[in-house]
């Protein structure tokens, strides 16, 4: 039987979701019940009434779905796919630069571990960052792990004092500025669509800077009809399939293995086999979760 017959049998079968990220290969977003980024993702995950979650991404995500869902399922198709970001930052060294600085908040980008959640005051999103940094009343922010983000954020709210880890996305800082200013020569009437992940000096040289769903946005609604897209090369498979008259260039470098292990053959194996569970600590899942939901009170 063909792979995606199998896998559409079985995920009614067993009462299953697929959620996968926009930074997923091609067959795997096209198989997907749900595409979107991490605060969709969380989203969706909240609100499903699927038994079974399978979560096509990364590690952090997967485990995000499952502190939301206690009582459910969520299979990973690859656990051993992590983001290398989350690992930058542990919950240890959270308490340690909170003890430095009692009386600032911590948020938390939602690429880090739920051990590392666990001292987060607040989780945020690239889409919704500025928005949660925004609302604490805390004119001091401890901002980890993404130093970038951490440094947009910064940018857009000057009253706010932002307190930085060292952490960043590889994929991201591979773009540098130089490579931007080479593709808009190539490209001139290109519209310049960076993620805030990115150098803050390669931002610089963005005409909009916006999570991945603010780039799709960002492409549909914009007159231009070339765009160059600065986040993982993943997301061009989207948006060429929305916007099929408009052209889209991407940097070569900008490719995230991680999020590339997870294929047709892993989802199936996945369904079959009801492997690999998300398992997490109840004390850890519970403490994760109150950061986790903060962000999501403050989704509308
Ligand atoms: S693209 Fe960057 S932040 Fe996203 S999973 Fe890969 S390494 Fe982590």
């Amino acid at each position: 039987m063909d792979i995606r017959k199998e896998i559409t049998q079985l995920k009614a079968e067993k009462n299953a979701i697929i959620l996968a990220h926009n930074y997923c290969l091609p067959e795997v977003q096209d198989i997907a019940d749900f595409v979107g980024d991490s605060l969709a993702l969380a989203i969706k995950a909240s609100e499903t009434d699927a038994e079974v979650i399978v979560f096509c991404g990364v590690r952090f995500m997967a485990e995000g779905a499952k502190i939301v869902n206690p009582e459910k399922t969520v299979l990973m198709p690859e656990p051993d796919a992590l983001c290398p970001m989350a690992s930058m930052c542990s919950p240890d060294q959270i308490i340690s630069i909170r003890s430095g600085n009692p009386d600032a908040a911590v948020v938390g980008y939602v690429n880090s571990t739920a051990a590392a959640k666990t001292e987060m005051d607040i989780c945020c999103t690239s889409a919704n960052a500025v928005n949660v940094v925004d609302s604490l009343p805390q004119d001091v922010v401890i901002f980890v792990p993404d130093a970038n983000l951490g440094a947009y954020v910064q940018s857009k709210l000057p009253a706010k004092r932002i307190i930085f880890w060292d952490g960043y996305c590889p994929t991201h800082q591979a773009i540098t500025p130089a490579m931007v200013r080479n593709l808009k020569e190539v490209h001139p009437q290109a519209e310049v669509l960076m993620h805030p992940e990115c150098r803050p000096q390669a931002l610089e040289l963005a005409d909009f800077i916006g999570s991945t769903a603010g780039i799709l946005e960002r492409a549909r609604s914009s007159s231009a009809q070339e765009f160059i897209i600065g986040t993982e090369r993943g997301i061009i498979h989207r948006l060429r399939q929305e916007n099929p008259a408009k052209e889209f260039y991407d940097f070569e470098v900008a490719i995230c293995p991680m999020m590339k292990m997870t294929d047709l053959t892993s989802i199936l194996d996945c369904l079959r086999h009801e492997r690999t569970k998300v398992v997490l600590d109840e004390s850890v899942a519970k403490r994760a979760r109150t950061s986790l939901d903060r962000m999501l009170q403050l989704k509308g």
